[in-house]
């Protein structure tokens, strides 16, 4: 099986929303009239970012997710989206199965594949999505307020519980694992609640480095500074939830709400007066969302416990190059 062949069995489909999709030299997008559109890139490396021997099903989800949840950041509808493939060979099976993941989460979203480059070469996956905004609702990260709550969605943590299964430091029972495991595996973009928080949220991005170091661009963005609670934020660690009862210490907790990273949730801050607009739209979303500290005008970030006691710990984040 050549290129060709794959590109027309595997990613070649009818578009509706866009003008022209995959086969010509260029697709052609269309969105509606007077919205800006919002692009972003994401790669993820073999090695790197997932293991040689993931389930294709997961990669091709997990691959579109970390796009969709760029454009959830921004306030951003899904639209279209590229994909440059690297392969080591033109393996049907696997490629059947990573477009099956890729394109189910798609459709759930409305996003149509129209163009890409499929190469041989170690196996890399480059998407780049574009979605739609209305002039002046997308969320930034400059827009944080002294005053503001720190707000965020869903879980944190779970995730890197997972990798650190995989990486042999930790053990866990095996229902949890499994729980953590599809946190790090299928990741859910939160694109209907950053829709929901366009004219609320103040500033916002997506959690995938770690929350405590992806703040940090919504401090220097906005030039503030921020009071976190660990407690609060490692109250959302699933696997610290009684139910799950994966018996781990606060410390563990703390650590990997606050840089676990691979969490894809979103970050937000919001004006105290707009609490109950949050949480209404958290409810429309369908996504949980809780408080977890607030903008201060003192630069920098502190780190506090629940009763409002420095902790001492070191978070640091997710850097590639570190
Ligand atoms: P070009 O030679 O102009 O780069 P290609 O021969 O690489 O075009 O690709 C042919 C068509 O297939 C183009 O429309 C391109 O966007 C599309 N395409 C190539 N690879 C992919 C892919 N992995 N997913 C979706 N579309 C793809
Ligand atoms: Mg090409």
């Amino acid at each position: 099986m050549g290129e060709f062949d794959l590109i027309r069995r595997f990613f070649q489909r009818p578009v509706r929303r866009a003008a022209l999709g995959v086969g010509d030299d260029c697709a052609l997008l269309a969105p509606a009239p007077g919205m800006q559109l919002a692009v972003s890139s994401d790669m993820l490396v073999e090695g790197r970012h997932f293991f040689a021997d993931v389930d294709p099903r997961l990669l091709g989800h997990k691959s579109l997710a970390v796009n969709l949840s760029d454009l959830a950041a921004c306030g951003a509808r899904p639209l279209a989206f590229t994909l440059a493939l690297s392969l080591p060979r033109a393996d049907a099976a696997w490629t059947e199965a990573f477009a099956a993941g890729l394109l189910a989460l798609a459709d759930a979203h409305g996003c149509e594949l129209v163009g890409g480059d499929t190469t041989q070469g170690p196996l890399n996956i480059c998407i780049t999505v574009f979605g739609e905004v209305p002039p002046g609702a997308a969320l930034l990260r400059s827009g944080a307020r002294a005053g503001d709550d720190v707000w965020v969605s869903g879980t944190l943590g779970d995730a890197r519980l997972a990798l650190e299964v995989f990486r042999g430091t930790l053990t866990l029972p095996a229902a949890a694992f499994e729980l953590a495991r599809r946190r790090m595996e299928t990741p859910v973009p939160r694109v209907a609640l950053g829709l929901a928080l366009r004219g609320i949220a103040t500033a916002a991005l997506d959690v995938s480095d770690g929350l405590v170091g992806d703040l940090r661009h919504i401090l220097e963005a906005s030039g503030v500074g921020a009071t976190l609670d660990a407690d609060a934020a490692a109250a959302r660690v699933a696997l610290g939830t009684p139910d799950v009862d994966a018996g781990l210490d606060i410390d563990t907790l703390r650590l990997c709400a606050l840089s676990g990273g691979d969490d894809y949730e979103l970050a937000f801050t919001a004006p105290a007066a707009a609490r109950a607009a949050v949480e209404a739209a958290g409810r429309a979303a369908g996504t949980p969302v809780a408080r977890i500290g607030r903008i201060d005008a003192e630069p920098g970030l502190r780190i506090v416990d629940a009763a409002g006691a420095p902790v001492a710990q070191r978070f640091t984040s997710f850097d590639h190059f570190a």
